[in-house]
């Protein structure tokens, strides 16, 4: 029996799935993925051969040139490498000189700090985000609560560690922030805790220092930790200011979720963390339950590992503010292009991350009845890929991913508004 067929076994929700066959232990997971990679494949299928293909569905902003980190990430990584130091196992939780590495990183505008022992390294944002639902999993119908629209991989890994996965709506109208009362109304005593991606993926907002504070007092009221998604930290521009959640963490614990692989443009590394936050010992068992998991779990390579002290001190910070530069002005570009399109609402200009949601008003294009077939129309005269928004559970919406170099933005941002121009009904 494969393992997730126990856990899953577990969630009485699920176990008639896993009771009826083995094989099919993970079904949940296999239609989640199916959904978003079959869509997109279905959506590239559709590319205009006469048009040069635009990737604004999918994204990763380290294959064009003008994010490539450059040499100085090839000859840290060089440096680990050659030092010959790095050969052997590191420990389950990370090299100590790194977990402190990051760890002060993490305790910047941070009241009480972070220490070393309450950082763990792992194998990019996403183990950090597996570890984080298998140790709330309590086996006994515990729910989670993610942000809808959000990142898919929080559904994914629920399913995958037996929880179930309670959407809070991100409200467009009021800067796509939470409504507590929602939160309020979701949660029961089998909640596990919230998920909060900020700087936001996929809405492209930096949220308040105001605004978190008020999530904090809701998680403290439904006595459950905050996890802080902030993959996108430090990536805000054009007036958005990063707030770390952990600066609220004398109010409700907080598990910080981060990595190399946003920011600092080496995805294919594989390397984050989760640092806990937790000024009062409330998430200790937690705490627990994941040293127990990263001595079963294997962590990121030594060598990868090695290199992150060098990747987060401050010679990155001319790369960095470069990037941001890039992003601010991609983002800029799509977004005051898609404000002149009348079939298309983006409601705020993006301040953070590399992606936006815009709205689609259907009943605005000739033959399009909703987000999938402005997708499909889309790339099949445009060649132009955005991401329907019904596969983030928010229909008649898309997502639209801006790392991408300011030309190809431009150009993309043309085609839309040319699109656009000839689906408008007139009435
Ligand atoms: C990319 C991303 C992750 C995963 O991080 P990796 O380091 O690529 O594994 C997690 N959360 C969000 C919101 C992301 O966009």
């Amino acid at each position: 029996m494969a393992p997730t067929t126990q856990i899953s076994a577990n969630n009485s929700r699920y176990s008639s799935q896993t009771q009826s066959s083995a094989g099919k232990s993970d079904s949940h997971v296999n239609k989640q993925k199916t959904s978003i990679r079959g869509i997109v494949a279905e959506l590239l299928s559709c590319v205009n051969p006469d048009k040069p293909l635009v990737s604004l569905g999918v994204g990763d902003a380290s294959v064009y040139p003008c994010f490539h980190r450059g040499q100085d990430a090839i000859k840290i990584l060089s440096d680990s490498n050659s030092s010959g130091e790095f050969i052997s196992y590191a420990p389950s939780f990370g090299l100590p000189s790194v977990r402190r590495a990051v760890a002060e990183y993490l305790s910047w505008e941070v009241r009480q700090g972070i220490k070393e022992e309450d950082v763990y390294l792992m194998v990019g944002g996403t183990q950090a985000i597996q570890v984080c639902t298998a140790v709330l999993a309590t086996g006994r119908g515990a729910n989670l609560l993610i942000p809808r629209p959000g990142f898919p991989l929080y559904e994914a890994k629920c399913y995958l560690s037996g929880i179930e996965p309670r959407f809070y709506d991100l409200l467009p109208e009021k800067n796509w922030e939470l409504d507590p009362s929602q939160l309020r109304a979701l949660a029961d005593h089998n909640t596990v805790g919230i998920v909060l991606i900020s700087p936001n993926n996929p809405c492209g907002v930096a949220y308040s220092s105001s605004h978190l504070l008020q999530i904090a007092e809701t998680a403290r009221d439904l006595n459950i930790p905050i996890i802080a998604d902030e993959v996108y930290g430090h990536m805000v521009f054009g007036g958005g200011k990063f707030v770390p959640m952990a600066s609220f963490a004398h109010i409700a614990p907080v598990i910080t979720i981060g990595s190399l692989s946003k920011r600092w443009m080496v995805p294919g590394w594989r390397i984050g963390w989760l640092a806990f936050v937790d000024p009062y010992g409330s998430l200790k068992q937690v705490k627990m339950a994941t040293e127990t998991l990263m001595n079963i779990f294997c962590g990121p390579p030594c060598t990868i590992q090695a290199a992150v002290p060098s990747m987060l001190s401050a010679s990155s910070e001319e790369f960095n503010n470069n990037v941001m530069n890039i992003l601010e002005s991609s983002a800029n570009t799509l977004f005051t292009k898609i404000e002149q399109i009348e079939a298309l609402n983006g409601y705020s200009r993006p301040q953070a991350s590399m992606f936006m949601m815009v709205e689609v008003k259907t009943d605005l294009l000739d033959g399009i009845e909703n987000d999938m077939d402005f997708a499909r129309a889309l790339m099949k005269e445009e060649s132009v890929l955005v991401l329907p928004g019904s596969v983030l559970g928010l229909k008649n919406w898309v997502r639209i991913f801006f790392g991408v170099p300011t030309e190809l933005a431009r150009e993309a941002g043309e085609r839309i508004a040319s699109f656009c121009k000839r689906r408008l009904l007139v009435n």
